[in-house]
């Protein structure tokens, strides 16, 4: 791919006029990782907002202290002229569909940062109204903190609906009002975030990650070696490669380890990585696709979380580590 083609896909702060989303009111419905964040900075752009939130919710004292204004989710709606949808993604739909739906003044924009309950249909907002996704690249205290570092988080944006014709540039404004755009948004569709997005997280982040640290604490283990020195080498050392390749590229962390970790990492990827996991790899991401993944996760949420509960039981290796990991970690912090 040219540096041109890349360019043509990225967009910064002289792309986007924060004016757009000056002239709108908006309103923050839920108010935990990404609706706090986005919310504070939306309110430090000069933006008009509200939070919505549920009756009775735990989240009331924090955004009065936050000094912001709240009212009920339906109330917010039909308020506001852009509705965030910063709920779980497990109720989001029954929300939309209790409260957000009917309340909706035509022309508004429904705005989402997971593109899952518009991608499997889960929502389906009316015709006269924007669909448009703002997805930060990364947690909710990020997204704060970098934008009071006079920073941000890189935006995915996306339109799925455009009733107005200009819901793009309002993505892209909204974008530039929470700091995104000061780093870069970059152009995506809703059914390529969430394919994506669930690929990354089962295949890397959540899924092989994890358990290749577990999995290889546990050899070393039934090795004879240490625990504390299995802890170090297969959990702790993680995270100084990761920063490494995550600030300078996998190419020049293989310049910067010995030859020898460069040999032996390579030719033992080739055993470790093979062919059967690429094509489990490959399956994975048709289960995605196909939607049966997200069929059976309704099933699993619908049915109170019976294989999840099992996971979240530790085994004696897990209970080890676990232990290691809450009695060095705060050691090796100071
Ligand atoms: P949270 O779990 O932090 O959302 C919590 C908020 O949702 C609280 O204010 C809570 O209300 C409210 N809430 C929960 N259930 C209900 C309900 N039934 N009715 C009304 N309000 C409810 O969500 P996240 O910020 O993690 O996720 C929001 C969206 O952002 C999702 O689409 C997610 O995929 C996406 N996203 C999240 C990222 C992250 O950093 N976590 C990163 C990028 C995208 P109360 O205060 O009353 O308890
Ligand atoms: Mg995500």
């Amino acid at each position: 791919m040219s540096v041109e083609e890349v360019n043509d896909k990225i967009y910064f702060d002289k792309d986007a006029s924060l004016d757009i989303v000056l002239s709108k009111k908006v309103a923050v419905i839920g108010y935990g990782n990404q609706g706090r964040a986005q919310a504070l900075n939306l309110a430090d752009s000069g933006i008009s907002i509200r939070i919505g939130l549920r009756e009775d919710s735990d989240s009331i004292v924090r955004v009065e202290a936050d000094g912001l204004k709240h009212s009920s989710i339906d109330s917010a709606v039909s308020w506001a002229d852009i509705v965030c949808c910063l709920l779980p993604d497990q109720c989001m739909a029954d929300v939309y569909k209790n409260k957000i739906h009917d309340h909706l003044t035509p022309g508004s924009t429904l705005l989402f940062s997971h593109g899952y309950n518009i991608h499997y249909n889960l929502i389906v907002p009316t015709q006269d109204c924007n669909v448009i996704m703002v997805a930060p690249s990364g947690p909710g205290d990020a997204v704060r903190q970098k934008y009071q570092d006079n920073s941000g988080i890189p935006n995915l944006i996306a339109v799925h609906q455009d009733a107005t014709l200009d819901a793009f540039d309002i993505a892209l404004s909204y974008s530039k009002a929470i700091g995104g755009t000061r780093v870069c948004a970059f152009m995506s569709t809703f059914k390529e975030e969430t394919e994506t997005d669930l690929f990354g997280e089962q295949v890397i982040l959540t899924g092989s990650f994890p358990r290749m640290i577990k999995e290889s604490f546990k050899v070393l283990l039934e090795g004879g070696y240490s625990p504390v020195v299995a802890w170090f080498v297969c959990f702790y050392e993680v995270k100084n490669i990761v920063d490494l390749f995550s600030e300078k590229g996998i190419d020049y962390m293989f310049k910067a380890v010995s030859e020898t970790a460069e040999y032996g990492g390579q030719t033992r990827a080739d055993r470790l990585i093979d062919n059967d996991v690429a094509k489990e790899m490959k399956e994975i991401l048709q289960e995605i696709k196909s939607g049966d993944f997200h069929r059976e996760w309704m099933k699993e949420s619908d049915n109170g979380l019976p294989n999840l509960k099992q996971y979240r039981e530790p085994n004696d290796i897990e209970e080890l580590f676990n232990e290691l990991t809450k009695v060095l970690l705060p050691k090796i912090r100071k």
